[in-house]
């Protein structure tokens, strides 16, 4: 049995047996984890009720045979807890960690995603309900956005991915690889200018400021760009991108 000590965040929590419970965790050295809090469900214990999703820890956990690993112990870093005094904030921070879940490969430990979600996070947990869905608050889709960058996924956004112009920018292809001039625009769709300067407005800007980078009328095009690229190169599809 070997062991390890990591920093982690909460991704998902899946009850499991009697008193159990399976985490799936976003380290920055390990990637995606799976780990058994034995017992955690019981009461009085000193798993529980802390190992919620968004919450950051610092776990020891111990390798055996298999893939799931098993908790050790866990003290908390940053529990995030002003998302969980709002449905709003609780329901946007949810999208964070399905996207996490649904778009990182399980082995891939990275520095940026970590630091990128738990700025997410942070910026969410005092962040003032927007109207309109969770899935489209400018933190939830900044986040994308940038995590699209740190994958290395960021389609072009500054020139026609197919000639290389920088005039007329009209139309968006993931396939193609980013935004279309007027004379390629024959393989993309129709992209809105405002989507446009959202997505770069995004990308340029800390996640606080997320609120001015991406005006309402905008929210719904930058998701369904995510959402195409996120089909381009992972073929999956966010839950939180399905209508409702
Ligand atoms: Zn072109």
């Amino acid at each position: 049995m070997t062991f390890l000590e990591t920093d982690a965040i909460v991704l998902r929590t899946v009850r499991y047996g009697e008193a159990d419970v399976v985490l799936s965790l976003y380290s920055p050295t390990g990637g995606r984890l799976s780990a058994i809090a034995k017992g955690a469900r019981k009461t009085g214990s000193k798993l529980g009720g802390r190992l919620q999703p968004g919450v950051w820890a610092t776990f020891s956990l111990a390798r055996g045979r298999g893939a799931l690993l098993t908790v050790r112990s866990a003290s908390v870093v940053q529990a995030h807890a002003g998302v969980w005094i709002s449905g709003y904030r609780l329901r946007a921070a949810s999208s964070l960690l399905e996207t996490v879940l649904r778009t990182v490969p399980e082995d891939d430990a990275s520095p940026e995603t970590f630091h990128l979600l738990s700025r997410a996070l942070g910026v969410l947990s005092t962040t003032a309900p927007q109207d309109g869905p969770p899935r489209l608050d400018p933190v939830v889709l900044g986040f994308q956005v940038k995590l699209l960058l740190v994958s290395g996924f960021l389609p072009r956004m500054d020139s026609c991915a197919v000639c290389g112009s920088s005039e007329l920018l009209v139309a968006f292809s993931a396939h193609a690889g980013g935004v279309l001039c007027r004379t390629c625009q024959g393989a993309g769709e129709p992209l809105d200018v405002a989507v446009h300067q959202a997505m770069v407005q995004l990308l340029g800007h800390p996640l606080v400021d997320a609120s001015n980078a991406c005006p309402r009328e905008a929210r719904l095009g930058v998701e369904r760009i995510v959402g195409l690229v996120l089909q381009e190169h992972l073929g999956v599809t966010l839950r939180s991108a399905t209508p409702v």
